[in-house]
């Protein structure tokens, strides 16, 4: 675990600006039986005006979170998958990674679900993956991978191995890794002269936009903004030539990075700096006011889920995310009110939720153990899971979200 009331990049204090309370890990989803001793952390939020930068106070050291039974497998969403091909064509497109002579390196590529596509047109590349469950579904899906935390000293030892990245990619793992100094200096030093840094993760501009506080877990100690990540990696003289909003994770921003002056710089970034002014992700009071929407949140779901439950409904949730740990912890919704949660990963099926213990039970058995309200914890995969139960709805099932407010759709 650590901890720190200082910002991670600049050391500058660090104002609380959200309180989710006593949490337990995202993933971390028990074996009936095996309820004691579980790992819980005050889940509370900090932020500086100085670096811009949204971060969590304390966090659970990384090998708690990212081990051989981490959860969550990328390509269990057909949804990721086909966004994911997209993303590897675009950047091979915009001739970031010549496919006979470039090296491209992913941070985090779990099942290798972005990265395949590299391997399979022969490129050399590398997967940079902890979790060694998934990592090893990399491997079997042909994808080279080491299995190890990426930082400083990794970066040495790739470079001495392969030599300078041409790209460095990374899918909804850079907001995952504390050491932001330790990580945009590894990347600087991977990468070529002329070699760029694209990543994707879930936008603090969302997630203030639509009170999506699911974002906020253990594994998510940044919520970064064009604003933020600039500041980040001016520090290893990376400036940010692209960004590109997308519609994955209930929002994310795509951030395109080179060395100083190599690169034209798209007029996409000074409009969305300008966007994130006028939203006021640089100033506190807009934290505070969003601090005030997720009370009122957590208040309303209990209170709508409390008054389905007295009226006699069967209420379940679709989708054991690890994002909806947050919510059932810090509204205090358990088994009483979520009677049981549909999912379709393998490694959750059959084990507890997280700190509120409400049932997993595989989401193949919705339709012949429907409930009569399914609450939508998956709601950023709203289209492909009312697509695929089309039948729930059709036979007066009701689906209730909570972003941005709660609401049945
Ligand atoms: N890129 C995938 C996986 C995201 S989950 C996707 O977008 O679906 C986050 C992943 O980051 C996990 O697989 C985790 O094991 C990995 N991770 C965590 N810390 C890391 C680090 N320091 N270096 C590389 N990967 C890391």
């Amino acid at each position: 675990m650590s901890a720190t009331d200082r910002c991670r990049l600049t050391d500058s204090p660090l104002e609380v600006v959200l309180d989710l309370g006593r949490q337990p890990l995202g993933n971390g989803f028990l074996p009936p039986g095996s309820l004691t001793g579980e790992y819980f952390y005050d889940l509370r939020c900090g932020y500086s005006e100085d670096s811009k930068l949204f971060q969590l106070i304390e966090q659970p050291a990384p090998e708690l979170m990212f081990h051989e039974d981490y959860a969550f497998v990328s390509g269990t969403s057909q949804h990721m998958k086909r966004h994911f091909e997209k993303f590897a064509l675009s950047v091979l497109e915009k001739g970031f990674c010549p496919p006979d002579t470039g090296f491209a390196v992913e941070l985090g590529c779990n099942d290798g679900i972005l990265l395949g596509h590299f391997a399979d047109r022969g490129i050399h590349h590398l997967g940079v993956e902890p979790s060694a469950d998934v990592a090893e579904m990399a491997t079997r899906r042909g994808v080279s991978v080491i299995n190890e935390f990426f930082g400083l000293s990794l970066a040495e030892q790739i470079i001495g191995e392969h030599g300078p990245a041409d790209i460095v990619l990374a899918a909804n793992v850079m907001c995952h890794i504390p050491n932001i100094k330790d990580l945009a200096a590894g990347i600087a030093l991977l990468l070529a002269p002329s070699g760029v840094l694209v990543f994707e993760d879930p936008y603090l501009g969302s997630v203030i936009e639509l009170t999506s506080y699911d974002q906020i877990y253990d594994e998510h100690v940044f919520l970064f903004s064009a604003m933020s990540v600039q500041r980040i990696f001016a520090t290893v003289g990376l400036e940010l030539i692209d960004t590109e909003a997308q519609t994955t994770h209930g929002g994310s921003m795509r951030y395109t990075l080179g060395k100083v002056g190599q690169h034209q710089v798209s007029e996409r970034v000074e409009q969305t700096l300008a966007r994130e002014a006028d939203q006021g992700l640089g100033h506190l009071e807009t934290f505070r006011g969003f601090a005030a929407r997720v009370e009122e949140n957590g208040r309303s779901l209990k209170a709508q889920l409390a008054k389905l439950v007295a009226a006699g409904k069967d209420v379940a949730a679709f989708g054991a995310t690890s994002k909806s740990t947050t919510v059932y912890n810090y509204a205090g919704i358990g088994p009483d009110l979520i009677s049981r949660i549909f999912d379709n990963t393998p490694l959750k099926v059959g084990k507890l939720s997280p700190g509120m213990h409400i049932p997993i039970v595989e989401s193949e058995t919705f339709h012949t153990n429907a409930p009569d309200v399914a609450f939508l914890a998956a709601w950023n995969h709203e289209s492909e899971i009312l697509e695929r139960n089309k039948v729930f709805s059709r036979s007066g099932g009701r689906w209730l979200s909570h972003v941005p407010t709660v609401h049945f759709l």
